[in-house]
């Protein structure tokens, strides 16, 4: 592939040509708009050399084939909150930020949502809601991101397990090819077999094989009810067994957090309050049931009866207010982990449910062989974990202890049949392991698609093929909206 980013006076007559095509207004290169842009959630910043914030389709096109032309590096992005750097202009060049083409349609009839690429998730929930219809995937940071970004990245969250996540709702998308011709993926029916399936290759290709500019997405008719229980255990083998006993009897939660003990001290430490009353830095379960209030009823028996033969104790919520102090657990110990060290290796890997018992104790080796504190927490619906190395970065010996176990990690994961990945994607972070999770066939078979599809390597270069190492370089000291106080 063609190399980017060096030729300085190349970019300069591009940017200069693209000012022109589209105006000063579309096309920003003020020191503001620029730093702007210029890192995504993992604060590692490079700047890019313009900002083009596109007004239509016809903009996206004409900036693909001027880049093209010129062989200037495009990153595309939605709100940059990718954890990977997988918005981040690495290689300088241009970014596409596609925030403000933002429309969001409910089809009230047959329950789909026509959105642009800037849509933000929490507003396709509220909008489909308000008609009683459902979009189920639901990352934490859904009042910040767009679709554009979930698709790009496969997005998960907490309701992975029982619904499945973007790509399950994804049937149709429209968009252009890396050399600016517009292509469009699929109908918006439930059925589709009309030739290669290209849709599915654009999802969670990040930005690199296409720029997504609509998506009709599937929803499903709103949960009449939920019901929430909180459940405490003596140790996390305890509650990992529990869960799979409650997967065997067919029980289906629509939401099953765990936070270990760890996670557990720290979000007790940061609110001063405990978790779970009585049972004080003990792991716990956070489920939920959703259906109709009779299919919730005919639960209630079999999962009272399931948490007391496996829980410590147990907690229903009985009221809205209570379900959301159950909430605030979950979402207060991300935030609270930094008490654990000013710098983190936040993996999302996926482990196969027969497999969390071994995982756990494999955890616990590595937090005594590495010296490191490694809070985990997520989602045991469908094993995607969230496993939290933190470290001093001032402390060399510590960045050292972080990598190895980092590697480590990744090693054990795709040895107990899992994935590297369940949801943030490759990007920058994960590039030193794609090599773990792949045969170089499959890395070859991946990269011969890139370069079928973009021939210049204009879109999002250096990403995912290109191994980065994110524990070597240093980050933003800056305070993003989503970051917890
Ligand atoms: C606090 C916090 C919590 C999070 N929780 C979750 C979670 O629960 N589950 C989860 O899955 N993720 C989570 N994330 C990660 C992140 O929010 C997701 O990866 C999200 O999908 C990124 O969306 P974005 O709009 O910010 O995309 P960006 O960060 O802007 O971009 C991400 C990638 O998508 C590409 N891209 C963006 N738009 C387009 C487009 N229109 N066409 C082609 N490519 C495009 C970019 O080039 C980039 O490669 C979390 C992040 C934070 C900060």
């Amino acid at each position: 592939m063609p190399s980017l980013g060096s030729c300085m006076k190349r970019h300069l007559v591009a940017t200069r040509a693209l000012k022109r095509l589209l105006g000063e207004k579309v096309v920003k290169t003020d020191t503001k708009s620029l730093h702007a842009a210029s890192f995504d959630g993992i604060k590692l910043v490079f700047l890019p050399e313009a900002v083009i914030f596109p007004r239509n389709n016809t903009d996206i096109g004409k900036v693909l084939k001027l880049a093209n032309v010129h062989r200037v590096a495009l990153t595309v992005r939605g709100r940059g909150s990718s954890l990977t750097g997988s918005a981040a202009p690495i290689k300088g060049g241009w970014v596409l930020d596609l925030l403000k083409l933002n429309k969001i349609e409910i089809d009230d009839e047959v329950g789909l949502a026509r959105v642009g690429p800037g849509a933000n998730i929490a507003q396709i929930h509220s909008k489909a809601e308000a008609l009683g219809w459902f979009y189920p995937p639901d990352p934490a940071s859904k009042e910040f991101c767009t679709i554009g970004g979930n698709i790009a990245c496969n997005a998960g969250g907490m309701r992975g397990g029982k619904y499945g996540v973007t790509r399950d709702f994804v049937l149709a998308l429209k968009g252009f090819l890396p050399t600016g011709e517009y292509v469009e993926w699929g109908t918006p029916t439930r059925k589709y077999s009309a030739g290669f399936n290209l849709r599915d290759l654009w999802i969670g290709s990040e930005g690199m094989l296409g720029v997504i500019t609509e998506a009709t997405l599937r929803l499903v008719p709103k949960p009449q009810a939920n019901w929430t229980l909180l459940l405490a255990y003596d140790n996390e083998v305890s509650a990992f067994k529990a869960v799979r006993d409650l997967f065997a009897s067919k029980l289906q939660p629509s939401i099953c957090e765990f936070l270990d003990r760890y996670s557990v001290l720290c979000a007790e430490r940061a609110t001063g309050k405990t978790v779970f009353k009585g049972q004080a830095g003990k792991p716990v379960v956070l489920l939920e049931f959703a259906g109709s209030q009779a299919e919730l009823d005919g639960l209630n028996d079999q999962v009272l009866a399931w948490a007391k033969k496996h829980a410590l104790a147990y907690r229903v919520a009985e009221s809205k207010e209570e379900t959301e102090q159950l909430w605030q657990v979950r979402r207060k110990c991300s935030g609270a982990m930094f008490e654990l060290g000013d710098a983190k290796l936040n993996e999302d890997i996926v482990v196969p449910m027969r497999q969390y018992v071994p995982f756990i104790k494999f955890l616990d080796s590595l937090r005594k062989s590495s010296g490191l504190s490694i809070p985990t927490f997520g989602h045991l619906g469908d094993g995607n974990l969230h496993v939290n190395i933190m470290y001093h970065s001032a402390i060399k010996a510590e960045c050292k202890s972080a990598e190895k176990a980092v590697k480590q990690l990744m090693m054990k994961v795709v040895q107990l049949g899992g994935a590297i990945s369940g949801e943030h994607g490759i990007g920058l972070a994960k590039s030193p392991f794609l090599r773990i999770q792949h045969r170089e066939a499959q890395v070859k078979a991946m990269y011969a698609i890139k370069r079928a599809l973009d021939p210049k390597g204009i879109l999002n270069p250096g990403k995912m093929f290109e191994v980065f190492e994110v524990w070597k370089h240093k980050k933003l000291v800056i305070k993003l909206p989503w970051d917890h106080k």
